[in-house]
């Protein structure tokens, strides 16, 4: 837990973000700024800042983040429409929240 984390306040349940699923690796909810009408956040429990700091022990949750991904847009119904799974990798990739986390995005 990092302190002043947004997305660990989230995964540790410390505001009322409804998770769509959660384990013990990820949680899943929305975004709530959607750039599309299915905006999901996929997000591992561990503070991992961004992609760049991965190390060799994550790539299991980077597996596992893509394989629940792909469920979740089954579940949403976007999978057959098709979607994007994007990471944003620091700020000049976009990234504003410094908690790793995979962006599903589709729905159009
Ligand atoms: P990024 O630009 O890749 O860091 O994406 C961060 C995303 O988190 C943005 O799309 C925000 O809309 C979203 N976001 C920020 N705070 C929250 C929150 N409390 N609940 C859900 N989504 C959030
Ligand atoms: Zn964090």
């Amino acid at each position: 837990m990092e302190k002043d984390c947004t997305f660990c306040k989230i995964v540790n349940g410390e505001t009322d973000t409804q998770f769509l699923y959660q384990d013990d690796t990820l949680v899943v909810f929305r975004d709530i700024n959607p750039h599309a009408p299915v905006h999901l956040l996929v997000v591992p429990r561990k503070h991992i800042r961004s992609i760049n700091d991965l190390e060799k022990e994550d790539s299991t949750i980077i597996s596992h983040l893509i394989t629940v991904a792909k469920e979740m847009a089954r579940q949403e119904a976007v999978d057959k429409s098709g979607y994007k799974l994007l990471f944003n990798v620091e700020r000049g990739g976009g990234q504003l929240i410094f908690h790793l986390h995979l962006h599903l995005i589709g729905g159009w």
